[in-house]
Formats: C-alpha cells, structure tokens, sequence
C-alpha cells in the first residue's frame, strides 16, 4: 500500500478543516473548524447536522467541493482514505461475515492477513483490552451487538493511527458497556496520545472522555469549546436545546 504524505505524522496531529464544503445534491454543508492536537473531542449536533459527514471527510470517505482537509498541517484533501493516517469505528457494519474475530482484528496490522509475530502479539493484546479473549474464532454472526463494536475498536487500536474517529460506535451497548469502552479510548488515548474526534448522542459520554467540543447544527459549526464550559452553560441556545436543559 502506498503511503499519503501524512502517514509518518507523529501520534497526535491536529485536523483542521478549512472552510470546507460539501453537498449530497442539496443544501451544502460548510465545516471551518480546527481540532486540537492530542485531545478527546466530542461532536454533538441534532440528527442530520453533518457529524457523519465531517468524519467522513476527514477520513476521506468523501471529498470536499471546495476547502481543505489537513491533518497535521498537510493537505490530505487529495489523498485517497486508504492512506490518510487515520483509523475509524463507524455506528455498525464494521466486520466482514466471513472472517473470524482474530481475522477482523488482523486486518487492522495487515490488509493481506500475512502476520508477523509482532502482529500477533498486538491482536492478542487488543482481544484482551477489549475482553474478547477466548472469541478469537468466532464468526461475527456468533458475536452479540456489543461484542461486534468491541470487534471493531480491538481493530483500529492494532491500527494504532494518529488520528481515531468514532461514529457513535458505542451507541447500541447497554450503560455499564459503554463506559466501559469510553474508558478503554480514554485510557490508550492517555497512553498514545492520538487525537480523537468523537461523535456522540450522549451528553454522558461527552463529559465522560471528552475535553472538548464541536457543536454541529444544520451542516455547520455552531459553537466549539471546553466540554465543561458547554455543560456550565456557555454552550450556544441551540446546544441546550439539543441536550434538553430548560426543556
Ligand atoms: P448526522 O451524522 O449528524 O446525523 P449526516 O452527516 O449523516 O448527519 O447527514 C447530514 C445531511 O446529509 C443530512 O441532511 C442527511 O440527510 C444528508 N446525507 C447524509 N448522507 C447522505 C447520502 N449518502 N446521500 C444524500 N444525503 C445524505
Ligand atoms: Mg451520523
């Protein structure tokens, strides 16, 4: 696989999205925004407001009509996902069916599947952080909901990428579950250092694991901040609204 130019970024880049623009066909959607290097952001907004679409963008699922795309100061707009440094969990149909949960999390290390001893050890190390030790030849179809999203992160931390995106993966777990795997970010995001953009529903989640926060309404960037100054209430109308204060 050919490397972008951003790949051999340092753990930690900043992404930032300049003045970027784009359109399904109907009214655009314009992000201007700047995430701050090696930091748990979280990104809230109403159903629609463009969350998936910013993380798309960002890991170059689509690409902008007009702006840029950096990570790390270099223009990734150009560059095609499977070599931007980045590594994504999305809300569900992460796995392929027909490949075990060892498999699934070893594409993470190697597209072919040709592992070295190096990659075994950090899959093994992975189905243990995510509690899935003793599952490694199950098929996804014998895995519960939960266990499939576990699956799914085990995998982008093999990856271990400068940049980790997650669409709302936690999002069908139960409470208990889901703090749980926030905590797992938060913790190898305390070991490692990448930056994380963090799409949630959830204003728990937010001030679980998030420092700060973009507020997305209507395709653009409402408001960014501290997630305590949100939650103190310097977040925009819009948010407490959203988050149902004062409702
Ligand atoms: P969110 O993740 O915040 O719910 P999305 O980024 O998925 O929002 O969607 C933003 C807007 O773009 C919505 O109006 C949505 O209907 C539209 N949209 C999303 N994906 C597509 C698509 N593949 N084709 C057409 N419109 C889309
Ligand atoms: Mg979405």
């Amino acid at each position: 696989m050919r490397d972008g130019a951003a790949s051999r970024l340092e753990k930690g880049a900043p992404v930032r999205l300049d003045k970027v623009s784009f359109s399904y066909g109907e009214a655009p959607l314009v992000f201007n925004v700047d995430f701050a290097a090696a930091k748990i952001t979280a990104i809230m907004g109403p159903s629609g407001s463009g969350k998936s679409t910013l993380l798309n963008l960002v890991a170059g699922f689509e690409t902008p009509q007009s702006g840029r795309v950096l990570i790390g100061g270099v223009d990734v707009s150009a560059e095609p996902a499977s070599v931007r440094p980045v590594s994504m969990v999305f809300q569900e149909n992460n796995l392929f069916a027909h490949l075990s949960v060892e498999q699934n999390v070893g594409l993470g290390r190697s597209p072919s599947l040709r592992l070295t001893e190096a990659d075994r050890a950090a899959i093994a190390g992975a189905l243990a952080r995510t509690g899935l030790a003793g599952k490694e030849r199950r098929l996804p179809r014998e895995l519960s909901g939960g266990e499939r999203q576990r699956v799914a992160l085990a995998r982008v931390l093999v990856r271990d990428r400068p940049v980790l995106l997650l669409d709302e993966p936690f999002a069908s777990l139960g409470p208990a579950l889901r703090d749980d795997m926030l905590d797992l970010v938060a913790a190898v995001h305390a070991e490692r250092g990448m930056t994380v953009l963090f799409v949630t529903h959830q204003p728990e989640d937010a001030r679980r694991i998030g420092e700060h926060m973009v507020f997305l309404d209507n395709g653009l960037v409402a408001a960014t901040g501290k997630v305590d100054d949100f939650f103190a209430g310097a977040g925009p109308e819009a948010f407490r609204r959203y988050i149902g204060a004062g409702a």
